[in-house]
């Protein structure tokens, strides 16, 4: 009987042992996960979870009887350390396990500060896993004082939460701009202006020279030289994708794990999904870092490892919730060289299309469902509409859609 071995019982993890289930697969199935929780949705560690507005339980992403109703061994508690490819083995927990095929979905690790400067210090957190946000989440007690570094979405996304629980909030950015990375200034504006109004102390331009504090910290000093009191700090400086297992299994890493469009590492049998690993795309090469990307890579790599040969072709899309706002992000706005705005039809929804000369990447929609699903429709489909039509607020945004 064939044995598929998953290493990392995340978003990725979970939804490829399902859909090998899913798709026929009868042979055994382990599913191994370093942290002692089943498989669960890590969005909302940031959002509804930080605010204390989902149970536990409603993280997870299948009950537990799901795995066991599947004959899935789900070993949960324990890291796999080591991974060998000749043999065909793993080792977790002191047992060596043979694999058929194995299947790396081991995500990513959050970035920390150098201890030089104050990372290894107590009430500094990282917002990556159950954890991280279980032991950080006493900390958000009205008028307590934080500190957040790095304006991506995380870091925002921990702002708003801990505004709407009444701390007082910092947020530097070492850029010249929030979401400098990932979205248009037009983007960064909205939410500057958003987190501005909300109280948020914004500072962009500026780095953190270091955190203060003995044993805890206690306050920052900043690239600008000045010097402020803080009660904990929220470091969301981004992850570097989970590759020590691909190592040392002998596979290519290429900005993770480097797999062929199928979802194959460089080393037979083994196969990876998810954060960790880069895939070929529009002729380069991509890694993403999102749950549909997680799943539906996931699910490719399952229906490959059953014999079918299909190729992944990403569908981009990505949410981030902050205060009222829901942003919905469709495409991959790499290479735009122009901005149209469209405003919505509700009080501050509005959307912003990015161009790349007359050919539509990506669209950023701020309570904006609609332009939104519209935007998504239209770059999945390959459909580009005159920039002035998305611009113009009279257009009949479905009428677009017909070819
Ligand atoms: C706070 C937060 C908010 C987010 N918000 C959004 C959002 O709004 N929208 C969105 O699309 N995405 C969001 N993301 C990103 C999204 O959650 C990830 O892209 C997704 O979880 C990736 O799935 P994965 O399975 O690749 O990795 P993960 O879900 O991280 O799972 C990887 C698992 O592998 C385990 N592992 C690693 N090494 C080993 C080992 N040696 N042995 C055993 N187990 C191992 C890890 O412990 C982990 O549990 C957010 C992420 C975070 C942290």
């Amino acid at each position: 009987m064939s044995h598929v071995i998953v290493i990392g019982a995340g978003q990725a993890g979970s939804s490829l042992v399902a859909k090998l289930r899913n798709t026929g697969f009868d042979g055994e199935i382990t599913l191994i996960g370093e942290e002692p929780a089943p498989p669960y949705q890590r969005p909302p560690l940031s959002k509804k979870y930080l605010l204390g507005e989902m149970d536990l339980e409603r993280l997870y992403l299948r009950p537990e009887s799901f795995y066991t109703d599947n004959n899935i061994t789900l070993r949960l508690g324990h890291p796999v350390t080591s991974v060998n490819s000749t043999a065909q083995t793993v080792t977790v927990g002191g047992d060596t396990l043979h694999y058929d095929h194995l299947a790396l979905t081991t995500g990513s690790h959050p970035r920390r500060l150098p201890a030089a400067i104050g990372g290894a210090l107590g009430g500094v957190y990282v917002v990556r896993g159950l954890a991280d946000v279980d032991a950080m989440a006493p900390e958000f007690a009205p008028g307590k004082r934080v500190l957040i570094i790095g304006g991506g979405y995380i870091g925002l996304e921990a702002a708003a939460v801990a505004r709407s629980k009444g701390l007082d909030v910092t947020l530097v950015e070492m850029a010249d701009r929030i979401l400098q990375r990932v979205a248009a200034p037009e983007t960064s504006d909205y939410f500057r202006a958003l987190h501005t109004a909300h109280g948020v102390k914004i500072l962009e331009g500026v780095g953190l020279e270091r955190l203060l504090g003995d044993t805890r910290v206690t306050g920052a000093r900043l690239s600008d030289g000045s010097e402020h009191a803080f009660d904990f700090a929220i470091v969301g400086v981004g992850i570097t994708p989970a590759t020590e297992l691909a190592e040392m299994a002998g596979a290519t890493l290429n900005n993770g794990i480097e797999t062929d469009e199928q979802g194959r590492t460089s080393v037979a049998h083994i196969w990876a999904a998810g954060d960790c690993a880069s895939f070929p795309y529009n002729g380069g090469r991509i890694r993403l870092e999102s749950v549909p990307n997680a799943i539906d890579q996931a699910e490719l790599v399952a229906e490959n490892i059953m014999g079918a040969t299909k190729t992944y072709v990403p569908k981009i899309w990505f949410w981030s919730d902050q205060y009222d706002v829901k942003l919905q992000i469709a495409g991959l706005n790499v290479g735009y060289d122009t901005i149209i705005t469209r405003p919505g039809d509700k009080d501050g929804s509005t959307s912003f299309w990015y161009y790349q000369g007359n050919t539509l990447l990506a669209v950023d929609a701020m309570n904006d469902p609609r332009a939104y699903m519209i935007g998504k429709r239209l770059i999945d489909g390959g459909i580009s509409p005159a920039p002035a039509a998305i611009a113009d607020p009279a257009t009949d945004m479905k009428a677009l859609l017909k070819p």
